[in-house]
């Protein structure tokens, strides 16, 4: 039987609940939709030793601060999930947990939402799929030969995994930083880091608030008709996190460039040499999880849908919500995410 409601979230991390949250302020009826069977998002995926890169006063969805995590400045991945579950209580989101979402396709002047327990037919979709069940692996020459295991940033979860065993971490960005930080403060662990291009760490006063805070100077530059500029990623990459700079202190986050090969028995650089490796891990990023707007074809360049906001350029009634900045500055954080999904649901609530 086909349900009706006003919007459905397809998602149920931290981007759904930010999209429950002001669809409710809007007087909106909504269901949202997450494949995932318990509260959290991909936070209670995440490695164990992970923390927010923030504190927790500046990791809050709109409403309701993120309580601090005693004796932690950056709290850890369990405290996010556990804020998420209370979240999602406090403000009574109507969150079906466990229900894959297959697709969203027109219907006339609504839109039908199938999802493997029943199907929706909506004003308005909002979309919050993130990017963690769509791990990016790159194309590298023997990837298929490697005897050792294979693993990407999403099956990472602690150095004791791998005690006794060389492993090369590949990837220069924060996940790859950070789990090269973990294995190498490991002794148990022969750790190589390789890098495509030379690492860029920020400097160490600038953590999560800073860069928020400079995506924020951006956005208003941009607004105001000043120049860009540049935003975050013109500061560096890595944000230096305590791990990551104690690895980085102690000598031990010595980054390699990129091999040329993978052997059966390890890696083979371009000079000819050769580092023997009972594992790899991945580190080289995500992709939006948009499988299930296929039937709309709106797929623009790198896989995104092309949007003015977080509206669909190619069909109004569906919006986007987390991702990266595409869909708004600092839309795929904590404290990003709130801006964006006023917006969205304030947009949805003039469809009427
Ligand atoms: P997710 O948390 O991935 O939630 C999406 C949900 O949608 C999932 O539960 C998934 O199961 C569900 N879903 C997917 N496809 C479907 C479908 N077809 N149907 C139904 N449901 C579906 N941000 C910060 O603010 N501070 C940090 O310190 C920080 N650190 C990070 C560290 C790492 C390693 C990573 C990867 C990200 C970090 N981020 C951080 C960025 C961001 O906050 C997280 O990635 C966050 O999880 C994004 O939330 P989301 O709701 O957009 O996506």
């Amino acid at each position: 039987m086909t349900q009706h409601t006003d919007v459905v979230v397809v998602g149920g991390g931290q981007a759904g609940l930010a999209a429950g949250y002001h669809l409710r302020r809007q007087g909106l009826e909504f269901e949202i939709l997450g494949a995932d069977p318990a509260p959290g998002g991909s936070w209670q995926h995440m490695w164990d030793s992970l923390h927010l890169f923030s504190p927790a006063e500046h990791s809050s969805l709109p409403g309701r601060l993120m309580p601090v995590q005693p004796g932690e400045t950056y709290p850890g991945t369990k405290h996010v999930v556990d804020y998420l579950t209370a979240y999602e209580k406090r403000y009574d989101l109507p969150v079906q947990h466990g229900t894959h979402v297959d697709a969203v396709r027109r219907d006339g002047d609504r839109l039908l939402v199938e999802a493997d327990t029943g199907t929706w037919r909506a004003r308005a979709v909002i979309s919050a799929t993130g990017s963690w069940s769509r791990p990016f692996l790159p194309a590298v020459p023997g990837r298929g030969v490697f005897d050792g295991r294979q693993l990407h940033t999403v099956n990472y979860r602690r150095p004791a995994d791998f005690a006794g065993q060389r492993v090369v971490v590949v990837g220069g960005g924060n996940s790859g930083a950070q789990i090269a930080a973990d294995l190498a403060l490991d002794d148990r662990v022969d750790t190589t880091w390789v890098t495509r291009r030379p690492p860029r760490f920020l400097a160490d006063y600038i953590d999560g608030r800073a860069l928020f805070d400079v995506a924020t100077a951006r956005r208003r530059a941009l607004e105001e008709g000043r120049s860009d500029s540049g935003g975050v990623a013109s500061l560096g990459d890595i944000v230096a996190v305590p791990p990551v700079r104690a690895a980085r202190d102690a000598g031990l986050l010595e980054a390699k460039p990129m091999f040329a090969r993978l052997a059966a028995d390890g890696v083979r650089w371009d000079d000819g040499s050769h580092t023997g490796s009972d594992a790899i891990v991945w580190c080289t990023g995500f992709r939006p999880a948009l499988a299930h707007l296929a039937p709309l074809n709106l797929r623009g360049p790198r896989g995104h849908i092309p949007t003015d906001g977080t509206r669909a350029l190619g069909e109004p009634r569906l919006h986007l919500l987390g991702y990266g900045d595409w869909t708004g500055p600092a839309s795929a954080t904590l404290i990003g995410v709130g801006r964006p999904a006023r917006d969205a649901a304030r947009e949805i609530a003039q469809l009427r």
